[in-house]
């Protein structure tokens, strides 16, 4: 398939939305940026265009997908059942990376919900983003536009390299600001639960909706207990070299890098540092820093990037700073302990 590439970064031409509206109507997959990561979308109300999302991502067929509307009219075709916390939540983060899983209609396709008797629903804040879904006026099912366990695409580059080929457009929207996927909050069940931590933190639902309770199993290493959510049971986020993790006191963690670098000194290393630790590494062979620790935002936003920047310098193994178990830090931490395989130290 021939790959067509449409600028999408702060406005989209009104022909281009036009081409990609008639493209979802078809049928076709259109990879389009969001506030999160990019996602590669097709028509939610039609189950052949849905299954070549799972074949275009090698994505296994029991994770379902998330429905992207423009409006919150658009729910009533969607939902069976919206509870008083659910709308509180709304009212709180929608448009915005909040996803939330409500009680299905019998009409959505059972490619969206993988059999599931609820389907998670979004409404994105990017504006391009919102131009198309608005235009289009279908549920947009799109998971996060990368193959499947791979890091998820922030950047029209790393779109390309993962979709040209198995898509019909990709739209370039630049860097995505967020940079880790939305939030998912279970509002079926009471009090709601977090499913997947994301850049709207456990403490801001909590805020709004208090008794927020969270899947714990997404959080900890895996202890054989099955998450709550089908995708965070599946390896995800993964650089092609192992990646190891170190969580703890800061002087401390430096050192077990340190040492570990020098234990693999014939090997080719990646460290992933932060601003206030960049200095104190030494044999390296590609150093990064991910950003402040005093700033968590630049740290999701940069966490898959670079993680793909050390298979770009083909290195044989990776050491990541870890981070505090506390706002942001969760859902860093989660995409952590999955791109790492489990192989993360806490404690230090
Ligand atoms: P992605 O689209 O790659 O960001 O992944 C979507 C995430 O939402 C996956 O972890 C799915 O398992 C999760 N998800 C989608 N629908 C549901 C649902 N009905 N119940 C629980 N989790 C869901
Ligand atoms: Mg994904």
């Amino acid at each position: 398939m021939k790959t067509k590439t449409l600028q999408g970064t702060k406005k989209i031409k009104p022909q281009d939305v036009k081409t990609i509206v008639d493209t979802f109507k078809e049928g076709g997959l259109v990879v389009f940026p969001t506030e999160t990561v990019y996602g590669l979308g097709a028509d939610g109300t039609n189950p052949k265009a849905l299954k070549k999302i799972f074949k275009a991502k090698g994505r296994p067929g029991d994770n379902p997908l998330i429905l992207h509307i423009a409006r919150r009219d658009q729910l009533q075709g969607i939902v069976a059942e919206v509870s008083k916390e659910a709308e509180a939540l709304m009212d709180a983060f929608w448009p915005g990376p909040l996803t939330l899983i409500f009680k299905r209609k019998a009409t959505i396709p059972d490619e969206v919900t993988a059999g599931l008797d609820t389907v998670a629903v979004r409404m994105p804040s990017h504006k391009v983003a919102h131009e198309i879904l608005d235009a289009v006026n279908r549920p947009i099912a799109a998971p996060s536009a990368n193959i499947s366990g791979r890091p998820s695409t922030t950047t029209y580059k790393r779109v390309y390299e993962d979709l040209n080929g198995l898509v019909d457009i990709i739209v370039d929207g630049g860097q995505a600001d967020v940079g880790i996927e939305s939030t998912v909050v279970d509002t079926t069940v009471t009090p709601p639960m977090v499913l997947r931590p994301g850049k709207i933190t456990v403490e801001e639902l909590d805020d709004v909706v208090p008794g927020m309770t969270i899947d714990e199993t997404i959080i900890s290493k895996d202890d054989g207990k099955v998450p709550k959510s089908p995708g965070q049971k599946y390896k995800h986020y993964a650089p092609r070299a192992e990646a190891y993790c170190f969580v703890g006191n800061v002087n401390n963690v430096i050192a077990h890098i340190n040492k570990a670098i020098a234990e693999h000194g014939s090997e080719k290393i990646a460290v992933l540092a932060t601003d206030e630790t960049m200095d104190s590494y030494q044999g390296a062979y590609f150093l990064k820093s991910m950003g402040s620790r005093d700033h968590l935002e630049t740290i999701a936003q940069n966490l898959f990037e670079y993680l793909r920047e050390c298979d770009d310098e083909a290195v044989d193994i990776i050491f990541v700073e870890g981070f505090e178990m506390r706002g942001l830090g969760v859902s860093i931490m989660n995409r952590l302990l999955k791109a790492c395989g489990g192989r993360v130290k806490f404690g230090l």
